[in-house]
């Protein structure tokens, strides 16, 4: 009998995030053209934080952030995301998965 698959998005329904409103922890700087390390984010990003406007620059969204730290090593050369852990009771709870 085959295993039931459970995806990424199901256990990430799990986690609780508790939003500090008006406080982002992660930002991007800034700019005019991203660079591919910043571009990548949209895809590399576990919980979908980043994506492009209409202009082709990168936002972040950062509720939902798994605290990973993908963003801020991918970016670590070009300097382009400002990065710091949330603030205390603030961020991701993994206690529920
Ligand atoms: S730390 Fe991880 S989950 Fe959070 S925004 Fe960066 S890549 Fe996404």
């Amino acid at each position: 009998m085959a295993e039931s698959m459970i995806k990424v998005e199901d256990k990430l329904y799990f986690n609780r995030f508790v939003v500090d409103a008006g406080k982002p922890h992660i930002s991007v700087r800034p700019h005019k053209i991203p660079s591919a390390q910043l571009r990548s984010l949209e895809y590399m990003c576990p919980a979908g934080c980043y994506s492009a406007n209409d202009q082709g620059q990168i936002e972040i969204a950062p509720d939902g952030c798994l605290e990973c730290g993908t963003c801020r090593i991918v970016t670590s050369a070009t300097g382009e995301v400002e990065w710091n852990y949330p603030r205390g009771g603030f961020g991701i709870l993994y206690k529920f998965g």
